[in-house]
C-alpha cells in the first residue's frame, strides 16, 4: 500500500478522514503536508508518503481489492461429481440459425453450458464478431489444468476454447474486447483475465 501525491480513491478518503482533512479522495499538496506533519509528530520519516509503516502506524484499515471468484474444479466436482461419470452431459444440437462460420453443429457439453453458449453465439452473430471466430477448439475433455493437480473445467464440459492457435497459455491474447464481451456479458469468465493468461478459454462464471 502506497499513498502519495497524486493517489486517488477510497484509501485516500480514509486517510483524509483520519487526518481530519477535507475528504475528496484526492491526495494533493494539503494532504501531503498533513501526512508530513503527522509523520513528524509520530517519529516517522516525514516524507509525505504513506507507505506500509505510516499506514500501519495510523491504524488505517487495509482495503483489499475485491478479487474475482471464479468457478473452480472443487465447485464442479461438488455439483457434477466425478467427471468420468459425465453427469449432466448432453449432445447439444446447435440451432441452425447459430451455425455460422466455425460454430459447431453439434456439441457434447454440459447441459448448463447450453443457454449461456447459445446467447454468446447469438451475440457473436448479431455483433458481427463471429468473423473473428477462426477455430472452435473444443469443450469436453477430462484433464488437469496444465502444470496443476487441479482438473480443468473442460472435464465437466463447462468451458470452451476458441482461436487456440493465436491465444495460447501465457501469451498475450489477441481476441478483441468486443469479442470477449459477447461471452462475458452472458455468464462466462474469460481466461485472458487469469493471472496466467489463457486467452482461448471461456468458462461459466457460476454453476
Ligand atoms: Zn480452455
Amino acid at each position: 500500500m502506497i499513498l502519495k501525491l497524486g493517489s486517488q480513491g477510497p484509501e485516500v478518503e480514509a486517510l483524509q478522514t483520519f487526518l481530519k482533512l477535507n475528504v475528496d479522495g484526492d491526495f494533493g499538496p494539503k494532504t501531503e503536508a498533513a501526512v508530513k506533519d503527522w509523520q513528524k509528530a509520530h517519529g516517522l520519516n516525514p516524507d509525505g508518503v504513506v507507505g506500509d509503516k505510516t499506514y500501519a502506524a495510523m491504524g488505517l484499515p487495509v482495503t483489499k481489492p475485491v478479487s474475482k471468484k471464479y468457478v473452480y474444479s472443487d465447485d464442479a466436482l461438488k455439483k457434477y461429481g466425478d467427471p468420468h461419470l459425465q453427469n449432466n452431459m448432453i449432445v447439444w444440437d446447435v440451432p441452425t440459425e447459430l451455425e455460422i462460420g466455425v460454430i459447431p453443429k453439434k456439441l457434447y457439453c454440459n447441459k448448463d453450458l447450453v443457454e449461456p453458449l447459445k446467447k454468446a453465439f447469438k451475440n457473436l452473430i448479431d455483433t458481427g464478431y463471429v468473423k473473428e471466430l477462426k477455430t472452435f477448439d473444443g469443450c469436453f475433455c477430462i484433464r488437469n489444468i496444465k502444470g496443476s493437480s487441479s482438473m480443468s473445467l473442460h472435464s465437466w464440459g463447462i468451458a470452451i476454447d476458441v482461436n487456440a492457435a493465436w491465444n495460447g497459455l501465457g501469451v498475450v491474447p489477441v481476441l478483441s474486447q468486443g469479442f470477449v464481451k459477447c461471452f462475458t456479458d452472458v455468464g462466462f469468465d474469460w481466461g485472458g483475465n487469469f493471472t496466467r493468461k489463457d486467452g482461448m478459454h471461456f468458462q461459466l462464471s457460476k454453476i
